[in-house]
């Protein structure tokens, strides 16, 4: 039965990343459609499996490949700006109250005494 499994396999593409990505995300759906009755959230796990299957068995191995590639590049984009995100969440941004220049402080000093860098204002604000 293995043996047979692996020569139904042999030059075929397998699972990747990205059909790994989206049967997580077909599962995603389907647990949503339990709250949103929607038939565009019975039909999309349905088609995103459709997809993933024709990709593991598929044997255009190049554009499977390139398909993974662009999925890793838009992944590691969205990783990366959710870390800016959260590191944003830890400044409060002030104006400063005389030229309106934007200010970044850092979150849980208490009150503290920020000077404008560019008008050289001061004021104190919470952070
Ligand atoms: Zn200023």
């Amino acid at each position: 039965m293995k043996e047979k499994f692996y020569r139904f396999m042999q030059g075929r593409y397998g699972v990747d990343q990205f059909s790994r990505f989206l049967l997580i995300l077909a599962i995603v759906v389907l647990i949503l459609n339990m709250f949103i009755r929607s038939a565009l959230f019975e039909l999309i796990p349905f088609g995103l499996l459709i997809y993933t299957y024709f990709r593991i068995f598929s044997r255009n191995l190049g554009a499977r490949s390139k398909e993974n590639q662009k999925y890793l590049e838009l992944s590691g984009t969205v990783k990366y700006n959710l870390k800016n995100g959260k590191q944003l969440l830890k400044f409060h941004i002030y104006k400063c109250p005389s030229c309106g220049q934007k200010i970044r402080i850092p979150r849980g000093k208490g009150k503290i005494e920020i000077t404008c860098p560019k008008c050289k204002n001061k004021f104190v604000k919470k952070s």
